[in-house]
């Protein structure tokens, strides 16, 4: 496989400045109230798409309306709410699991520390990042699906694994990198798609370094 020219620092700089004046304010397009319900649909979202997660949750959050109700579910009912999701029985296990840790551990209050959070059942670092960064507007950068291939097409990184990948936006951006996830995240899901990339629509076309972007520049 044919190695990807990096960006330059000047070009970094650019492709930053064109994404925060793109998408000024995005925002997740998961749909919650609250921290519980926030933290419940990151998770939930996990190899599925934010609108499966959006079709699911209205009800999962009736019949489970905050920790202690959740932390004291039935299983099978729970994974019965979730089951159009991937990986639903693992989840149903988790969100109960993450509930009774809440409850136990945190006197009942979702901690807001990147550590803390990763303590709960099924939180990673990315579910973790993505609920401070859309909670508290964190300085944190997650690497989903779409961020990764973004990030690669615009020869941002070339990290083999999503954590580095991670490492590697941060340091290179720097500040606003809440910012920059919740655009890479929409730009990937609706331009930059994994197939059939929007190119003749990208704003950034001219710093593109994948083939796709190579056929649009002509
Ligand atoms: Fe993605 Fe195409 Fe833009 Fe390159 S030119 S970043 S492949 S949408």
């Amino acid at each position: 496989m044919p190695k990807v020219k990096k960006a330059t620092r000047k070009e970094i700089e650019e492709i930053k400045t064109l994404f925060l004046s793109e998408y000024p304010d995005s925002v997740t397009e998961l749909q919650y109230r609250n921290l519980y319900e926030l933290l419940i649909s990151v998770m939930l979202s996990a190899q599925c798409t934010d609108k499966r997660v959006n079709i699911i949750t209205p009800a999962l959050f009736e019949a489970y309306p905050d920790l202690v109700a959740l932390a004291n579910a039935d299983l099978d009912i729970v994974k019965n709410y979730i089951k159009t999701c991937s990986f639903f029985n693992n989840k149903a296990k988790n969100l109960i699991k993450m509930a009774q840790s809440v409850i136990g551990n945190f006197d009942g209050k979702i901690p807001l520390e990147q550590k803390d959070l990763m303590k709960l059942a099924g939180v990673g670092q990315k579910t973790a990042n993505v609920v401070m960064i859309e909670y508290t507007g964190a300085n944190l950068m997650a690497v989903d699906t779409h961020v990764f291939r973004v990030a690669h097409r615009l020869g941002l990184s070339d990290a083999k694994t999503a954590t580095k990948c991670e490492e590697e936006l941060s340091k290179k951006f720097k500040t606003d990198l809440h910012l920059l996830h919740q655009a890479m995240v929409l730009f990937g899901r609706y331009i930059c798609k994994a197939l059939k990339p929007r190119c003749d629509d990208c704003f950034v076309a001219h710093h593109c370094k994948s083939k796709e972007g190579f056929k649009a520049k002509g």
